[in-house]
C-alpha cells in the first residue's frame, strides 16, 4: 500500500517571511495531523530556511526544494547543490518540472545528473514528466512519457530508484485551469507504471508513488484520487492559499480509493 503524498510547489511566490507565516497558518488550519497522507511544501530557495525553522525537524509537513544543481560545490554562479539543500532540512526535490524544461532548456541528461545528485545525498526526487497538447492530440502521450522516463532513469539500479516519486504533469494542464480527467490521469499513470516495471522492476513499479499535477483544485482532487493509480498530487496555484491547500489535504486524507 502506497502512502498518499501531497506536494505544494510554490514556484516563485512568497518571500521568506510570507512563507514562514503561511506554514504557521497552515499547521493551525489543519486541525488534526493527517496520519494517512504525507505532506511536502516546496518554497523558493530563499524561503527554505525560514520555513524549516517554523516547521522544526519533527513536523509532519516536510520540506522540499524546487530544483538543484548536480555538482556538490564549486564555481557555478547562481546554483544550489544537494548538500546545501540537505543542510537546510530538505527531504524532497522537484526535478524536471515542465517550466524548467521549457523556460530553462532542461533535458534528459541534465535531469538525470540532477536525479543522481539527489539520490547520492539522500534527497527524494519527484521527477515531473508530461506531454504537450500537441503531443496528446497526435496520440503520442505514451511514447513521450516512456521516453522521458527512459532518458532520465537510464543507468540507475532498482535499489536507487526506491526513493523515486514520479509526477505526471500534462503541460496543457499546468496553470491553465484545465485539469486532465480522472480517466486521462489513470491511463497515463498505468503507462508510467508499466514503463517502470519494464525498466526498473515490477517491485519498483508497484512501490513508486505516481502523483498527478495540473490544475488540481478543491473541486477535482477527490475524483482524481478515486483511483488507486493516483497516489497523490503535485499542486501549484491551489497551494498558495492556506484554505484551499488545507481543504485539498483533508480531502486527500478522507477520500478512499475504489481500486480502479
Ligand atoms: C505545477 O506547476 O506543478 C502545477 C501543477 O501547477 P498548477 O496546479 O497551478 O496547475
Amino acid at each position: 500500500m502506497r502512502t498518499r503524498l501531497i506536494v505544494g510547489n510554490w514556484k516563485m511566490n512568497k518571500t521568506a517571511s510570507e512563507a514562514a507565516t503561511f506554514v504557521d497558518e497552515l499547521r493551525q488550519h489543519l486541525s488534526k495531523v493527517p496520519s494517512d497522507v504525507e505532506l511536502v511544501v516546496a518554497p523558493p530557495f530563499t524561503a527554505l530556511e525560514s520555513v524549516g525553522r517554523v516547521l522544526g525537524s519533527e513536523s509532519f509537513i516536510q520540506l522540499g526544494a524546487q530544483n538543484l544543481f548536480w555538482e556538490p560545490k564549486g564555481a557555478y554562479t547562481g546554483e544550489i547543490s544537494a548538500p546545501m539543500l540537505k543542510d537546510l532540512g530538505c527531504r524532497h526535490v522537484i526535478l524536471g518540472h515542465s517550466e524548467r524544461r521549457t523556460l530553462f532548456g532542461e533535458r534528459g541528461d541534465r535531469i538525470r545528473k540532477k536525479l543522481q545528485a539527489a539520490f547520492a545525498h539522500g534527497i527524494r526526487p519527484i521527477l515531473c514528466i508530461g506531454e504537450s497538447l500537441e503531443q496528446r492530440e497526435a496520440g503520442s502521450t505514451d511514447d513521450v512519457l516512456a521516453q522521458q522516463l527512459h532518458e532520465s532513469l537510464a543507468g540507475f539500479s532498482s535499489e536507487t530508484l526506491e526513493s523515486l516519486t514520479v509526477a505526471y504533469e500534462p503541460i496543457w494542464a499546468i496553470g491553465t485551469g484545465r485539469s486532465a480527467t480522472t480517466e486521462q490521469a489513470v491511463a497515463a499513470h498505468q503507462t508510467i507504471r508499466a514503463v517502470l516495471s519494464a525498466t526498473a522492476s515490477p517491485v519498483i513499479a508497484e512501490r513508486t508513488r505516481i502523483l498527478y499535477g495540473g490544475s488540481v483544485t478543491t473541486q477535482n482532487i477527490a475524483s482524481l484520487l478515486s483511483s488507486e493509480q493516483v497516489d497523490g498530487a503535485l499542486i501549484g496555484g491551489a497551494c498558495l492559499e492556506v484554505s484551499s491547500f488545507a481543504t485539498i489535504i483533508s480531502l486527500a486524507s478522507t477520500t478512499r480509493s475504489i481500486g480502479v
